[in-house]
């Protein structure tokens, strides 16, 4: 089989190039190792597809520091143009309190479906249980009529990043384009929960959301939910530390963000009966959060109120790399030009998670895997010349 234009995975990343590339009249062929296309972005949608976020007025921030040309990639095509896009393919959205914004249908198929319409009717290809397997004499393939080699003049790689490998992104490339010269960093859990050996005494509160707390690691605190679970801790709110976390900071809990240090002791004072009797009635504290003080601040001291305020959480890091919402790592911005080319490999480009950048939740991974997708079939185009 012949093409000019190659894309080697059919995720967000990978579809927005071949949309860029179907737009300079350069349809790509789209090759996934996959029976179906975009599994990770089927699965983004069980629980809500969070597209991208409104009313974040230094966006590409959130993507922090080490994320290359990310955040600049995000203005030229940020949380409108992503809205714009999804609209375009007939998604009608909403935006929720907080700014995050969903398909009105929470679903991704529909998205997907409607996405995959629009390239074919535009003359891209696909092809699925294609499993890129090296780079000798050009790009290798298993598939299910053989072993075979393309050697397109450009190809886009959009790979995904190392994390939930079931649904198609396993990170097994990285030995070869480390072979070929591409550094590539280690990847790492992002947005990943927390392992925690809990004490018999949490079995009651196991599955209980903790609501009204404020998070704080490496200097930042994010008020945000979470959940207590048989291994841990997950949820949002802890996501949102797990890089600071990973990096050693030590993460500690205000369980009453909203009350100041002596209020808090002058309701204990006044409070009467066992300790967990004043820790509700005088403070409201729920089960949860009760717990979580009894397991984290042993051996209690006398004034609670300290405590509550600045409860250290001990845990033995964060969930395995596969557990974890995105990855960390990936290939290094010094191994590419402004194209999203690799410099090792010219004609060859990269894009979305498996590039060196980490966000928090929120459709920040989304929104930096169209906006990498789009820069990368948009430079391949050219290079082909559109
Ligand atoms: C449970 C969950 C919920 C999420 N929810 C959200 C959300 O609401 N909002 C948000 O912004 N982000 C969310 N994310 C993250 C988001 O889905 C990912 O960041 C995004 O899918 C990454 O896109 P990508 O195209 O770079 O990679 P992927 O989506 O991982 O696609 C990579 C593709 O490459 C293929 N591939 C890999 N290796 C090979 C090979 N050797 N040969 C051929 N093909 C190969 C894979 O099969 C896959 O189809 C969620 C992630 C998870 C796990």
């Amino acid at each position: 089989m012949e093409t000019r234009a190659l894309i080697i995975g059919g995720g967000p990343a990978g579809l927005m190039a071949a949309d860029a590339l179907c737009q300079a009249d350069h349809a790509p062929l789209v090759v996934d190792a996959m029976p179906t296309l975009g599994r990770k972005f089927l699965m983004a949608g069980k629980s809500g597809l969070n597209l991208t976020r409104f009313g974040d007025r230094d966006f590409g921030a959130a993507y922090g520091a080490g994320a290359g040309p990310v955040p600049g990639l995000v203005d030229a095509f940020g949380p409108a143009e992503v809205a714009a896009w999804a609209e375009d393919l007939g998604i009608a959205l909403f935006t929720g309190s907080t700014g995050r914004v969903f398909p009105k249908g929470m679903k991704a198929s529909p998205l997907l479906r409607a996405w995959i319409r629009s390239l074919e009717a535009r003359g891209a290809q696909f092809r699925t249980r294609w499993r890129w397997t090296g780079l000798q004499d050009g790009f290798r393939f298993d598939t299910p009529d053989g072993p075979c080699i393309l050697t397109p003049e450009i190809c886009i790689l959009a790979l995904g990043g190392a994390s939930w490998r079931r649904l198609g992104s396993d990170g097994a490339w990285v030995p070869w384009l480390r072979e070929a010269g591409v550094t590539v960093r280690d990847f790492a859990p992002a947005n990943a929960g927390l392992r925690v050996a809990w004490s018999d005494h949490m079995d009651r509160v196991l599955g209980h959301p903790v609501k009204g707390t404020a998070l704080t690691a490496g200097g930042q605190t994010h008020r945000g939910e979470f959940v207590i679970s048989q291994r841990g801790l997950e949820g949002g709110g802890i996501y949102v530390v797990s890089r600071a976390v990973r990096e050693g900071a030590e993460l500690h809990l205000d369980l009453m963000p909203d009350w100041d240090l002596s209020k808090i002791g002058q309701r204990l004072k006044k409070a009467k009966g066992s300790l967990p009797n004043r820790l509700r009635k005088g403070l409201g504290l729920d089960p949860a959060r009760t717990a979580l003080l009894m397991e984290f601040g042993q051996p209690l001291p006398d004034d609670l109120a300290p405590l509550i305020k600045h409860l250290p959480v001990r845990h033995d890091g964060l969930r395995p790399l596969d557990e974890a919402i995105s990855s960390a790592g990936g290939i290094a911005w010094d191994a590419l030009d402004d194209r999203l080319q690799l410099r090792a490999l010219p004609g060859t480009f990269a894009c979305g998670e498996m590039l060196d950048w980490e966000a928090p939740t929120g459709g920040y991974l989304l929104t930096a895997c169209l906006a990498t997708g789009r820069h990368a079939g948009r430079a391949a185009a050219r290079r082909l010349g559109g």
